[in-house]
């Protein structure tokens, strides 16, 4: 008897022609997820098994896998010959000692000398004469036992299912960009484009030194508990310090924000060409704030000339946004105080619905490619 985990995936991304190349990335997120712990990965009939790890991991494997997109379920199981008293005495070390229970069985191997109810009845009867205080209740047990009797000559016998991420594996999607910044919001938004199977890589915007390092660092940590989701191995930073000093010094202070927010998306857009990311992606979220506003959209995505800007987040409310923020674990990082970039140099009354002319007329006043360039030229990689 050995314990080994069951892993059963979203049925949807194996239909159609692409099913091998989505099951090659699946397996290779799965691997890549398990880094570090002994074990080996095998498939068998619509499922994936992990085993030959050590006693002691199993809970750790559950927890790593619980953040790899494409598993619908798993469980943690015993496996054991398929002759009846394997099976029973791997059902007496998964049953709980009292309450009620129900056995359920699936039987692949159809040459199986009992059917699968009879399986069921057998197991169970030999449970109750094995613990005393268990009763039987087909209809509202307090736990069950399962019992899956393989072609292989095997059994895998186990108690529970753990939900897995769903979603689409990793990398069966593109590649997207993701502006990250020190809040609630980005995260989350590339937390939902990583579950849809798109890989997503890191752009941060600083304005060392009006931004300390903490700073930095709060967003370092924030990218590294994404890329548990995301699998990306790096957050890439660029200075936007130069360009705020600029728009401060030469043009109108409602516009800061407005004309900050273009630079970013110019930049994000050619680093993404260079990394061959085929779109960006915000956290914004409609009228959540002064710049989230259609208007303010539409000013940003002008200056982007070839990808999609994908919002995710764009009809949720501050809430939901929050609560997914706590299931993922990105939450209790993103409500530390920090100062954004954004806040730097913040007016007194930023323009909720700037005019594109109005706009233009103050990028006159820069020099905005050399500014692109010199920001550019700022570019680290940070590997997480
Ligand atoms: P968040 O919680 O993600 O910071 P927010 O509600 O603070 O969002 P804004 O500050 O207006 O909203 O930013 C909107 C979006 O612009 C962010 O979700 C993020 O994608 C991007 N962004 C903002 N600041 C930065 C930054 N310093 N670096 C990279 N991207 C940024
Ligand atoms: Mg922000």
């Amino acid at each position: 008897m050995k314990k080994v985990i069951v892993i059963r995936y979203s049925e949807m991304f194996l239909k159609g022609k692409n099913r091998g190349f989505f099951e090659r990335v699946f397996a290779t997120n799965i691997e890549r997820a398990l880094r570090g712990i002994r074990h080996e990965l095998r498939r068998y009939s619509g499922r994936y098994l992990v085993e030959g790890f050590g006693d002691g991991d199993a809970d750790r494997i559950v927890e790593r896998l619980k953040k790899v997109f494409g598993i619908h379920s798993m469980s943690v199981a015993l496996e054991t010959g398929n002759g009846m008293d394997d099976i029973v005495e791997a059902a007496i070390a998964v049953s709980r000692p009292f309450g009620s229970f129900k056995v359920e069985t699936h039987r692949a191997d159809k040459r199986y000398p009992l059917t699968s109810v009879e399986i069921s009845r057998e197991v169970g009867g030999r449970l109750l004469a094995h613990y005393k205080a268990l009763t039987v209740d087909v209809h509202d047990p307090s736990f069950y036992i399962y019992v899956d009797v393989r072609e292989n000559g095997t059994a895998l016998v186990f108690g529970e299912f753990f939900a897995g991420a769903d979603g689409m594996p990793v990398g069966t999607a593109g590649r997207g960009l993701l502006l990250i910044s020190g809040g609630i919001d980005s995260p989350v938004a590339g937390h939902m484009m990583a579950k849809r199977g798109m890989s997503v890589e890191c752009l941060h915007f600083h304005s060392y030194p009006y931004t300390n390092l903490q700073a930095k660092e709060k967003v370092v940590e924030l990218a590294r508990v994404l890329s548990g989701y995301t699998l990306g191995k790096a957050l890439y930073t660029v200075s936007v310090t130069h360009i705020q000093e600029s728009i401060h010094e030469k043009c109108a202070p409602e516009l800061m924000v407005t004309l900050l927010r273009r630079f970013m998306f110019r930049i994000a857009e050619r680093f993404a060409l260079r990394i061959r990311a085929q779109c960006l992606i915000t956290g914004e979220s409609l009228g959540q704030v002064a710049s989230q506003t259609v208007e303010g959209m539409t000013s940003s995505n002008s200056v982007i000339e070839s990808l999609p800007v994908l919002r995710p987040l764009v009809g949720f409310d501050k809430n939901e946004i929050i609560e997914r923020a706590v299931k993922i674990g990105t939450y209790d990082i993103s409500i530390q105080p920090y100062e954004d970039c954004c806040t730097v140099f913040l007016p007194d009354y930023p323009a909720i619905r700037p005019k594109l002319k109005d706009i233009l007329a103050e990028e006159e006043k820069l020099d905005v490619e050399g500014l692109i360039s010199e920001a550019l030229a700022s570019l680290e990689k940070i590997d997480l």
